[in-house]
């Protein structure tokens, strides 16, 4: 399918994430948490997915006598005995303000997804939406974060095929000349990843970096997949000035940004729907396509780029390090 006017897509999502990010936040336990439920619950409904499991979206579990609620959608597939692929991102905010770039824009991005999904009259596999709870501190990466409660409690026997995180990519990155970049990791994850990437043409005006998960570690949701195993792709903005400040607020976000992101994102799913991705022996050697990735991105700065993390070339994994810890240290 053709993807459609750009600009609609826009407006969808600035729609969402006005209506999600209220200034009382998203925190569990609170009412804005309550009527963030409410919101996710009703959006999945309104773009024609189907519940995951039973009769709801609603995936709700409790831990220590906390009550979370997990959110999953399908867009059924021609072939319902495949494996899913599945997009998913939190809803919970870290503190009691509107939260956008984390994780509303996230989270419009994924309804975007399971509505182009749904317009294109599916994919061969299902496709899960899943909007997980209990991301943020203090539940990060304990027992109730919402992503690990739904992979280990929730999927079904068929697993899932290859998986895409969002996390903070609401944002314009918050350096000069590199303002359009989006950044990736997991494409080490299958040895399928770095070509099904290289396939695409971006969107104009957006670029990817694509770089190993070890440089940042499981910063949100795709870690219970990486640690299972699935093919995944994580993407991020990165960090920014308003990270976890009352001042993430949805005037402060690039729409049109998250507009390309989701064009990227519906041409990846197309791609991993027809791949085989079939389970693999090892991780990918991906030194060449981190390094293509940066090389594109930078274009006539390539050089300068190197120069600044000290380095040549990008043409060795000590060297791509180089370059990661170098750009990790300017706060992103
Ligand atoms: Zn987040």
């Amino acid at each position: 399918m053709t993807f459609p006017d750009i600009s609609r897509v826009t407006a969808a999502l600035k729609a969402d994430v006005y209506q999600l990010c209220r200034t009382e936040g998203r925190m569990v336990g609170t009412d804005g948490h309550a009527v963030a439920e409410r919101f996710v619950a009703r959006r999945l409904e309104e773009i024609g997915l189907l519940p995951y499991r039973g009769t709801s979206f609603a995936l709700p579990y409790e831990w220590e006598g906390i009550a979370f609620t997990n959110f999953a959608g399908v867009v059924p597939g021609r072939d319902r005995s495949l494996a899913p692929l599945l997009i998913g991102a939190h809803y919970d905010s870290a503190i009691p303000a509107p939260s956008a770039d984390d994780n509303g824009a996230a989270v419009a991005i994924c309804l975007a997804l399971g509505e182009l999904a749904v317009k294109h009259g599916g994919f061969e596999r299902d496709l899960i939406v899943a909007i997980f709870d209990a991301e943020e501190p203090p539940y990060f990466q304990g027992p109730p974060m919402g992503s690990i409660r739904f992979a280990e409690d929730e999927l079904d026997d068929r697993g899932v095929h290859f998986a895409m995180i969002y996390d903070l990519v609401g944002h314009d990155v918050p350096m000069a000349l590199f303002k359009d970049l989006l950044f990736a990791t997991g494409a080490e994850s299958h040895p399928e990843l770095p070509g099904l990437l290289n396939g695409i043409t971006l969107p104009k005006k957006l670029r990817l970096i694509a770089t190993l998960n070890r440089y940042v570690g499981d910063m949100s949701d795709h870690g219970v997949f990486r640690k299972s195993g699935i093919p995944y792709l994580f993407f991020s903005c990165g960090r920014w000035e308003h990270y976890h400040q009352p001042t993430d607020t949805p005037d402060r976000l690039n729409y049109a940004k998250m507009a390309r992101i989701t064009q990227l994102s519906f041409e990846v799913l197309l791609r991993a729907d027809e791949g085989k991705l079939k389970p693999s022996a090892g991780a990918a050697d991906t030194v060449a396509f981190e390094a293509g990735t940066f090389r594109r991105s930078a274009g006539r700065f390539f050089p300068l780029l190197c120069r600044w993390a000290g380095v040549k070339d990008l043409d060795r994994r000590e060297a791509i390090d180089a370059l990661a810890s170098k750009l990790l240290s300017t706060g992103l």
